[in-house]
């Protein structure tokens, strides 16, 4: 019954979208892993656009966009290279954040659509304030969305500051980018078993940073030493099949 009302209300919002702007049908948004495709394959588009914006007080770590970015050219093949383009913005909301509000205000925002010529956009948004859950630290909301929750980052830092915001903040923007990239198994399925039975889309191995604590506030609590900031071989694995054809991939909005 929800299902139904949720979708009744969704043909709504579209169907109010024609008459609202200049696009005739809003672009589909899809799910995360929907662009995972566009991203590890080269054709097509050539460049990856990953567009943060960041209200005042909110802007990431040099460090984790960094890390962000070697972790994204190592599996996505961008000949034309992966630009990071930062920008000072006021999203001029108010409370906590649901993931409506994050796919919403991105649409606002965004200044490239996911898909525009032979670039491909994502857009990372850092925000004052935290999800509504507020032991989540980070969202990907669609296709090409994700969105990292500073407040609750910092309020994840442990004990004697291991592991330290910084070190949270940089897992848990290469974990969303992860989800972009579809893992584990939101858009295909994995020769290998590596996904948590437990935390559908997240990796149970604690080496990888798809594991399913990261994005959780209480991540240090479930690993001791240093927190994973890179993909594992089981990762790389299904990037590599995705890429090369030898693992099906399901829900792509390109090709
Ligand atoms: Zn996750």
């Amino acid at each position: 019954m929800r299902a139904i009302l949720l979708s009744t209300l969704l043909v709504l919002a579209s169907l109010s979208g024609c008459f609202g702007g200049d696009e005739i049908f809003p672009e589909n948004p899809g799910i995360p892993g929907g662009l995972a495709l566009a991203c590890l394959r080269s054709s097509t588009f050539d460049s990856l656009v990953i567009e943060i914006d960041y209200e005042e007080g909110y802007e990431p770590d040099t460090n984790a966009v960094n890390t962000l970015k070697s972790r994204v050219t190592e599996v996505c093949e961008k000949p034309g290279g992966v630009i990071v383009e930062k920008t000072l913005v006021d999203f001029s909301h108010d409370g906590p954040w649901t993931s409506n509000d994050v796919r919403t205000i991105s649409d606002e925002f965004r200044q490239g659509d996911a898909m525009e010529g032979d670039t491909l956009h994502w857009h990372f948004l850092y925000p004052a304030g935290k999800n509504q859950d507020s032991n989540v630290l980070g969202v990907a909301v669609d296709a090409s969305t994700v969105a990292i929750f500073l407040d609750a980052v910092e309020d994840a830092e442990g004990f004697f500051g291991r592991p330290s915001a910084e070190e949270v903040e940089k897992s848990v923007t290469v974990h969303e980018a992860g989800h972009l990239l579809g893992l584990v198994n939101l858009v295909y399925i994995s020769p290998i078993e590596h996904e948590d039975s437990e935390h559908r889309g997240h990796s149970s191995s604690s080496g990888s940073v798809m594991y399913w604590a990261i994005e959780s506030q209480n991540v240090g609590n479930f690993i001791t030493g240093d927190l994973p900031d890179e993909f594992d071989d089981d990762d790389k694995a299904d990037l590599a099949g995705m890429a090369d054809g030898s693992i099906e991939v399901d829900s792509q909005l390109w090709p």
